[in-house]
């Protein structure tokens, strides 16, 4: 069982105070708090361990370069994957997946070719595609989630058809919390020779995750939401696809030889990982990834189901709330409306007077809230350190808020 006393105490912020109120953080979605062990590490590298990585002979460089690769074995662990040379290091999702498709997709796609992507997509797993379709006459599809915000994979698959040269999906949903059936979709898709990308940024943070099961191509997932610092993140390459891939960022490190003429490169991952590193941010995340394991992913995943149904009861007595997303076994993330009454700003304006720190807009995920015809939402979007009384503080914020404008 989860120790919501001792997890709570090891993040040092959320003892603080906002406008006079205890904070309660709902934005996780959007960036996790850190615990103070990956501050300390953060704190340490600086202050003890730091130099530029692979580039040195002496101690400090060493020592930096050791505690940063190391965390290539680490990502590797958390997300089931036995070999760590298909863990490309990058600042985050955003980055893993240009890399794929500049890399990866632009090569080998032509006119007419389809990408098939749901209608949930943040706009990290959609600009990349437009760039493909603006540029090299790809067409992107969508599939459509039901009302309830369920994406059937069978939908995903039907859709396949001999033109269809990539699968770009997100795990889990960052405005409806709808959890996506991938492994069902990567089945399919590897019998029909079509890769699978999975956007995993969301769905790394409050499950467990075995790429070695789900049997993906590629799965990027970002370090700041992981309790790590931003400016961290990976990307899990399948040994075919990084033998297929060309480099998307030239510079030190992905090199092996550079003359006037001509240019060899160093072997995957490291070909792909061009330039200085976030040498610290990555110790970081290594860090916030041995502390996510050591609570236990599976013990994350019961604690936060029990909090995102009980948020669901609750946020369903609310009969003036428009709630969008309710599987039954969605993630701890809540978008509601207050149809014709406020605008989500001026909810999340209301809650934040009451220390309650939701986000408020699109969440990036433009064709969604055109699925959902409306233009934006607030987002209270939970984590392992959330209580029952702080989904509680929520409803009391909301009522506030109906009062004044309902
Ligand atoms: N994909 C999803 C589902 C997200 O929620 C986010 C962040 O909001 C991203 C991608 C982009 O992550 P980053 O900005 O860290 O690269």
């Amino acid at each position: 069982m989860l120790d919501i006393e001792k997890i709570r105490a090891d993040f040092p912020i959320l003892a603080r105070e906002v406008n006079g109120k205890p904070l309660v953080y709902l934005d996780n979605g959007a960036s996790a708090q850190k615990p103070q062990v990956v501050i300390d590490a953060i704190t340490t590298a600086y202050s003890h361990e730091y130099a530029n990585v692979h580039r040195g002979l002496h101690y400090l460089s060493n020592l930096a370069t050791e505690k940063y690769e190391s965390v290539r074995g680490t990502i590797a662990r958390f997300l089931g994957v036995a070999d760590e040379t298909q863990i490309v290091l990058n600042s985050g999702t955003t980055e893993g997946i240009n890399m794929v498709a500049y890399g990866w997709a632009m090569p080998r796609m032509e006119a007419g070719d389809e990408i098939l992507l749901s209608v949930m997509e943040h706009h990290a797993n959609i600009v990349p595609w437009h760039f493909l379709r603006e540029r090299q006459g790809v067409a992107l599809k969508w599939v459509d989630v039901d009302s309830r915000g369920h994406l059937d994979p069978q939908k995903i698959i039907d859709a396949i058809t001999p033109k269809t040269k990539l699968i770009a999906i997100t795990h889990l949903s960052n405005v409806l919390g709808t959890k996506v059936d991938v492994k069902a979709i990567c089945d399919a898709a590897r019998e029909k020779g079509v890769p699978v990308l999975i956007d995993g940024s969301q769905a790394a943070v409050h499950m467990p995750v075995d790429l070695d099961d789900i049997g993906c191509d590629f799965y990027a997932i970002t370090g700041h939401k992981l309790y790590g610092p931003s400016g961290s993140g990976a990307i899990f390459v399948k040994k075919e696809r990084l033998a297929e891939m060309r480099p998307f960022m030239g510079g030190g490190d992905m090199i092996r030889d550079v003359s006037k003429d001509e240019v060899t490169y160093n072997d995957p991952p490291m070909k792909f990982e061009a330039g200085t590193p976030g040498i610290v941010q990555t110790i970081g995340l290594g860090v916030a990834l041995d502390y996510m394991m050591g609570v236990g992913m599976t013990t994350i995943a019961q604690y936060e189901d029990d909090l995102s149904r009980y948020a669901q009861t609750r946020l369903s007595g609310l009969n003036w709330l428009s709630v969008q997303g309710t599987t039954p076994d969605k993630a701890a993330i809540f978008s509601f409306t207050m149809e014709g009454a406020a605008h989500a700003h001026d909810i999340s304006t209301i809650l934040d007077k009451k220390g309650v720190a939701v986000r408020a807009g699109h969440h990036c995920a433009g064709p969604l809230m055109d699925h959902l015809g409306v233009t934006a939402t607030c987002r209270a979007s939970f984590a392992m350190y959330n209580t029952r009384a702080e989904v509680d503080s929520l409803i009391d914020a909301l009522e506030l808020a109906h009062e004044l404008f309902g």
